[in-house]
């Protein structure tokens, strides 16, 4: 299949990975060239990794590095099957780059967004062709969670919620067919990790660090700071602030004034050397 990612941060590049790996043709589009640069040769490293680790062949390694591309012209997208969108958790930017695409792209092309949180009804609303929009939702890294929601709008045709099932399958997913509420299954559960700890800290009742010990010693694999961290804080903060508004100010998911205040610092993270823990670059 011919896939097109829309996005060359943290998660297009890891679904890119993914497919990529399963023997898909995969382009990259980017605004921003330095993205596109980045997103290559982590892919290329990423690829080398899985050999080295034999999960992928050799011969496999070098038929995935023909098939890969990054552009920053999104007039490239326009002979994929699939587009997978995954540019900033914001409906404006969104909608902009949808109408671009369905202008460019065949009415079959399956236009999939791999948003947190936003409604897929609302976020379809900009197409012409909205049976062919569904949610294609990975997490982070995308190529190593197993989890796939698929979430089907309220316009998505039946034969689009199928082919997105079976095509996350093929890349070795478990998938869940969620209806369109904001933040769906996963995230609207997460909200309370995020902003519960952040409350505790901010009453300085444990530091993060201990937070993190804590939910690491019950079982949970990463501790809501670090994995703010490893998510992105500014969008983590974007998901909040979208489903806070999607639920009418619910209570429950206001966003924290102590996250704001981290992404206002340029403190977003693993991927800017930064975040509520320092990383080397
Ligand atoms: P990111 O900030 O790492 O990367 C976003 C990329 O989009 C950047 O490279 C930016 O240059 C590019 N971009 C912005 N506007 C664009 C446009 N109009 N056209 C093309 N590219 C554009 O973000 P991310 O963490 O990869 O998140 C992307 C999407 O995936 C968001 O909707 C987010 O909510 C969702 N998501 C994120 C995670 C996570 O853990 N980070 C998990 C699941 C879903």
């Amino acid at each position: 299949m011919n896939i097109a990612l829309c996005g060359a941060g943290t998660m297009g590049r890891g679904i890119a990975l993914n497919a990529l790996r399963c023997g898909h043709t995969v382009v990259i589009f980017d605004i921003n060239a330095d993205a596109c640069a980045k997103a290559h040769t982590w892919v290329i490293g990423q690829l080398g990794k899985a050999v080295e680790k034999g999960l992928l062949t050799q011969e496999g390694k070098e038929k995935a590095v023909l098939q890969f591309s990054t552009t920053t012209l999104l007039d490239d997208c326009a002979g994929a099957n699939l587009v997978i969108e995954a540019v900033a958790e914001q409906l404006d930017i969104k909608h902009a780059l949808f109408r671009a695409l369905e202008e460019r792209c065949s009415p079959e092309t399956i236009l999939a967004t791999n948003t947190s949180s936003i409604s897929i009804a609302a976020l379809a609303r900009c197409l012409a062709h909205q049976d062919r929009f569904v949610g294609l939702h990975f997490f982070n890294p995308a190529h190593i969670m197993k989890l796939v929601e698929v979430i089907r709008g309220p316009r998505t045709s039946q034969e689009v919620v199928d082919a997105a099932v079976a095509f996350a399958r093929e890349l070795g997913k478990t998938t869940v067919v969620a209806r369109d509420v904001p933040g769906f299954i996963v995230n609207r559960v997460a909200r309370n990790y995020y902003n519960e700890a952040q409350r505790i800290a901010m009453e300085q009742a444990a530091q993060p660090e201990q937070i993190d010990r804590c939910m690491r010693a019950i079982g949970f694999k990463m501790g809501p700071f670090e994995l703010m961290d490893l998510i992105g804080v500014d969008v983590n903060l974007d998901v909040t602030k979208s489903m806070y508004g999607q639920y009418f100010n619910e209570p429950r998911f206001t966003p924290s004034l102590m996250q704001q205040q981290y992404v206002d610092a340029g403190l977003h993270g693993k991927k800017t050397g930064g975040g509520f823990y320092p990383y080397e670059s």
